[in-house]
């Protein structure tokens, strides 16, 4: 449970949820800054250092560059949605309740609904819906591991403290006297650093280039099979390292792979997650093995799941037709964009500032953090507060087992994005 106590007069929160990468670390110590802003005090990473120590700015929504009311940005944004063709509804850089209020408004509008991040995560998507996958959860990777392979993602740089919360914990649910683990870097670049600690027993490093992970994988599940592979290298890599980390795997009693489908931007970069999963699965006849994404930035998990609650598909989802249709590819927003299909896009993005809208001249709306980046004006900016620092949310964890609430930790007067998307839908 989260708890606040007062030092000084000053609020002080322990046990605080951030929501600023997909892992969701609940343990923050957040406290008051010199300069009155928010501090992260214990348990942070620069990332979230950086999120919460944000100052508090409340400018003025903005119509035209011009400065206006709440009221008058809304009817303006309302205005805009009514009188569009086709609008779409994207960025979503938001938690549960923000992701419900778009779904909500863009069945009002009959727009469509798709995540910045969508690209990314289709590359999971697509191995999910076409030959499905064995994964697990943070709590169960932490607590049962004996073996971890980080495959082709720099996990460290997209959740700074995965190891730490994950991988280094010194203690265990399920033993008083955990054994160490391994871990393994397969990839490019990738950086070990955070795998150390006590609890850490061998770490392997295998630099491989990431687009040639899969057929690592991929060789991995054929030696699973039976085969024989007589090449002196596996996807760059000498043959005699991808047994002996086959061995390993063998050797495990619970071995999980971490990836990031973001790491895997190439074309077939799903056939990578393909590879990784059909190994996992079919390693399952014998032994005990999981795979893990991560990634999950910017309110991801939270989009997905609740369009799948609401709409009983997953992103990319049109209500044009009054009901919601599913495309992957048709509705993809970014797509549609370039295509011009659509001629209003409403962005949504209150958690970082560099979740921006793709390059456009498409009439664009945006509900925004004060500091967003954004490269020119907008039609309609409505600066909004950040879930878990300005107003309370709730979001997904990248597992999609659990979600956590988010507490308001200081007062704003910045609307959260649930409250204004709720106000443009009432003055449709
Ligand atoms: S690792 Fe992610 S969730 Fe954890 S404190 Fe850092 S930014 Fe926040």
């Amino acid at each position: 449970m989260e708890s606040e106590k007062s030092r000084n007069g000053v609020n002080h929160f322990e046990n605080i949820a951030c929501p600023f990468c997909g892992i969701a670390c609940d343990d923050l110590e957040i406290g008051p800054s010199a300069s009155g802003s928010l501090k992260v005090l214990k348990n942070g990473c620069a990332r979230s250092v950086a999120g919460f120590g944000r100052p508090l700015v409340e400018p003025n929504p903005e119509v035209d560059g011009k400065s206006v009311s709440l009221e008058e940005a809304v009817a303006t944004a309302a205005k805009l949605i009514r009188e569009s063709r086709l609008p779409v509804f994207s960025g979503l850089g938001t938690g549960v309740e923000g992701v419900r209020a778009v779904m909500a408004l863009a069945e009002a509008g009959g727009g469509v609904v798709d995540h910045a991040l969508s690209v990314s995560a289709y590359r999971n998507t697509r191995v999910m819906q076409s030959s499905g996958w064995l994964t697990t959860s943070l709590t169960e990777a932490r607590n049962r591991a004996d073996l971890f392979i980080i495959a082709g993602s720099d996990i460290h740089k997209s959740n700074p403290r995965f190891f730490e919360r994950v991988v280094c914990n010194e203690a265990s649910m399920f033993s008083d006297n955990p054994p160490k683990r391994t871990v393994v870097f397969l990839g490019e670049g990738l950086d070990p650093s955070a795998a150390t600690g006590p609890r850490v027993g061998e770490v392997v490093t295998i630099p491989c280039k990431t687009d040639r992970v899969g057929e690592i994988l991929d060789a991995m599940r054929a030696i699973q099979k039976g085969a024989i592979i007589t090449d002196e290298t596996i996807g760059g890599v000498p043959r005699a390292t991808v047994e002996d980390l086959f061995a390993r795997f063998k050797a495990a009693s619970y071995s999980v792979v971490v990836w990031n489908p973001a790491s895997f931007d190439f074309a077939g970069g799903d056939l990578t997650v393909q590879a990784i999963c059909e190994f996992i699965k079919e390693a399952n006849a014998t032994t005990r093995s999981a795979g893990l994404a991560l990634g999950g930035n910017e309110g991801l998990p939270s989009a997905v799941s609740v369009c799948a609650w609401q709409s009983g598909y997953p992103l990319r989802v049109s209500y044009a037709n009054g009901k919601p249709e599913y495309d992957a590819d048709l509705y993809d927003a970014e797509r549609m964009l370039a295509a011009k299909e659509s001629d209003l896009l409403v962005w949504l993005a209150s958690i970082g500032d560099d979740l921006v809208p793709p390059e456009t001249d498409v009439t664009t709306i945006v509900l925004g953090t004060p500091g967003l980046k954004l490269s020119r004006k907008p039609k309609v900016f409505i600066p909004v507060g950040t879930p878990g620092v300005d107003h309370a949310e709730r979001v997904i964890r990248v597992d999609n087992v659990v979600s956590l609430p988010l507490r308001q930790l200081r007062q704003s007067k910045l609307p959260s994005a649930m409250d204004v998307l709720a106000s443009i839908q009432a003055a449709l």
